[in-house]
């Protein structure tokens, strides 16, 4: 589709037509070919993982000094694989499915540090970035420990330098947590969602957060033009970053080993669907990138989206990506999800992860709500909106029919894997309120 053709679709696409409606929408991709051909979409491959992974290995004993949640995890940052069946149970009731899975909640939301998906792709690429300027500089080697970043010397090192970037709350979180913790000075561009206690916790540690009246995109272009006109800033850039998708794609191996030592077995005849709530793009997308790898064509990957912000399934049904945003067919990028009020979908993984999503939908605010209270009912687990935008997968799935290439015996076999991306810092107020 051309963009301008867009508004004579709308008159009689029913997909679009429900997109601009605010209806709930459910679209199977038809572009996903196999994993063995879809690898090539882009240039970055496994041994982009497997750095990403070693990066990370090496800022590990810095990590546990500085934040003493991770001494138990030794420095990585991870989270837990959980049951929940009573909550499985619950929804296949209240949607009238045939099949109750093994349902799964991988806590991303209780991550440390910054408690969100973010801790992932956020806190890695300030690694990367701090990492790249210590050794251009001499500072370390890769043969250092790295608790050396600990030092005074370190710490006054980085200070001359500044990191900014744009976020609707939980990127500018992690990023400004860990960039202050490093000793860089660190500007954050907050959209109008960002929350109240997301800023104030990132002003006591001393970061410059800047509240924009615009959304996500409009933070995005104010803080490029800062980075822009200062060389000593480093943008980081949630739109198009390859080294915050790679911090997100090391996920999948760690998710491996879990499934391993629960003894869960992904195979063709059980095959692992995951559903994640989806922003721009760069959580899901790293993540559904390495689990590609890690698991190839026996991981089925689904987006989930507000119906108020459908960009990634806005882009890729129309092909144009980056090239339009839910505003243009009439939407108010207006979510109480506010980790997913995002207008315009990322290009970069539009276009290297075309052919290798399985699956996106849109729900409700209200539907993202009543599940955050029926999860903490069932199973006593809070999470915040945007984490329940995969919780209703599993069902939508059914009523949609499975995918082509799954079987209602594939389906009930496999391991479905819901992923909870926030809430894990969510003060006691704000739980009171969602409740
Ligand atoms: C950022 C975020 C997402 C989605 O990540 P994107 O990279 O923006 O797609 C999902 N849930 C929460 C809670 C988030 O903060």
């Amino acid at each position: 589709m051309q963009f301008n053709q867009i508004q004579n679709a709308l008159q009689h696409d029913e997909i679009l037509q429900a997109l601009a409606a605010q209806r709930e929408v459910s679209w199977e991709n038809p572009h996903v070919v196999s994993f063995d051909q879809a690898q090539h979409d882009t240039t970055l491959n496994r041994a982009d993982i497997e750095d990403a992974a070693q990066r990370l290995q090496r800022f590990a004993p810095y990590i546990a000094l500085k934040f003493p949640e991770t001494t138990a995890s030794q420095g990585l940052i991870e989270s837990e694989l959980v049951a929940i069946p009573s909550f499985a149970k619950t929804m296949a009731d209240a949607f009238q499915v045939d099949i109750t899975p093994k349902l799964y909640l991988k806590k991303d939301s209780h991550l440390p540090i910054s408690g969100s998906v973010k801790a992932r792709g956020g806190i890695y690429e300030v690694l990367y970035h701090a990492e790249q300027l210590a050794l251009q500089q001499h500072k370390i080697t890769l043969e250092d420990s790295y608790l050396k970043l600990a030092e005074p010397e370190l710490q006054a090192f980085f200070a001359q330098y500044k990191i900014a970037v744009a976020s609707t709350g939980n990127l500018g979180l992690s990023i400004g947590i860990m960039a202050a913790t490093l000793g860089f000075q660190c500007s954050v561009h907050m959209s109008h969602d960002a929350k109240q206690w997301k800023k104030d916790k990132l002003r006591s540690m001393g970061v410059n957060v800047i509240e924009h009246q615009g959304d996500y995109g409009q933070a995005i272009l104010q803080g490029r033009r800062e980075a822009d006109a200062d060389p000593k800033c480093y943008f980081i850039d949630d739109e198009n970053s390859q080294s915050l998708f790679l911090g997100y794609a090391v996920a999948s191996q760690r998710l491996k080993q879990q499934l391993e030592q629960q003894h869960i077995i992904v195979d063709a005849e059980h095959p692992l669907f995951v559903y994640l709530p989806c922003g721009v793009g760069g959580a899901p997308g790293g993540i559904t990138f390495g689990l590609k790898h890690a698991f190839g064509d026996h991981v089925k990957c689904i987006f989930a989206e507000p119906t108020n912000s459908p960009c990634m399934l806005l882009g890729m049904y129309t092909s144009l990506h980056h090239d339009i945003s839910v505003q243009d067919i009439g939407l108010s990028n207006l979510t109480i999800a506010d980790g997913l009020a995002v207008g315009r979908a990322s290009g970069f993984v539009g276009h290297a992860l075309a052919r290798s999503i399985d699956f996106l939908y849109s729900l409700s605010d209200d539907e993202m709500l009543y599940w955050l209270r029926q999860l903490y009912k069932t199973e006593n687990i809070i999470l915040e909106p945007s984490a329940l935008a995969g919780s209703v997968g599993f069902a939508r799935l059914q009523q949609q029919g499975l995918l082509k290439d799954i079987t209602a015996q594939q389906f009930a076999q496999g391991t479905h894997i819901v992923w909870a991306t926030g809430g894990g810092m969510l003060p006691k107020e704000e739980i009171e309120k969602l409740l």
